[in-house]
């Protein structure tokens, strides 16, 4: 009988460090923002929706743009806690904790809304979220966590920490000029809608966990 763990449970691997985004990547905003559509009553008699499909037709609206702002202001201030994980991000997260795997989380987010009606700390908001939802056991504590002012900011942390993979669901961040080439770029693209790029494009979390611990767990 060969016995087969191929869990490290002690020690650090430092072979790997794993960046990765913040809203839209581990956050998810689809029901919140389905939920604050329906209450706002911006979209009578529409069914569930992404947030992508809720922003395209609340945009569309007389004033859309402004109402967007001002549901963005909400989901991400004074109702972030009603923010779900993104389905298959806590079994990614707690295999990298068992692998020893560095991971940080580098997120471009300003501290106020664009909407001045909230005047709420999004970076707070986002913080409290995290502990709430015991990020802490997964190593990703409050200095491992930075919120950036720009994408420019974001691209120049993911350089300075020489992270060997980074986990994002906006392609732009790839695409810019100074994203390290030596850093592995991961899109988390659930719809499968990128055009290829200089990056790994994976529709779940299970094949964000194949692609950046695939070296060190069996699966
Ligand atoms: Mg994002």
């Amino acid at each position: 009988m060969t016995l087969h763990n191929p869990i490290r449970t002690s020690g650090r691997n430092t072979s790997v460090r794993i960046g990765l985004d913040f809203d839209n990547t581990l956050a998810d905003y689809d029901g919140l923002f389905a939920t604050l559509a329906l209450e706002e009553g911006l979209l009578p008699g529409h069914g569930p929706a992404s947030k992508r499909d809720i922003r395209d037709r609340v945009r569309a609206l007389p004033n859309g743009e402004s109402e967007w702002q001002r549901l963005q202001a909400m989901a991400y201030g004074p109702r972030m806690s009603e923010a779900r994980l993104m389905p298959g991000a806590a079994r990614f997260l707690d295999l990298a904790q068992r692998h020893g795997i560095e991971l940080t989380i580098v997120s471009h987010k300003s501290r106020r809304a664009a909407y001045q009606g909230v005047t709420d700390d999004l970076r707070d908001a986002a913080s409290q979220w995290m502990t709430a939802l015991g990020f802490g056991a997964y190593g990703l504590t409050p200095d491992r966590v930075h919120f950036e002012d720009s994408r420019a900011a974001k691209v120049e942390r993911i350089h300075e920490l020489a992270l060997t993979h980074f986990v994002d669901d906006l392609e732009e961040v790839f695409r810019h000029p100074d994203f390290p080439p030596d850093v592995s770029g991961i899109l988390f693209d659930p719809r499968g809608i990128a055009a290829p790029g200089a990056f790994r494009r994976c529709a779940t979390w299970d094949e964000i966990a194949q692609a950046t611990l695939g070296a060190v767990h069996a699966y």
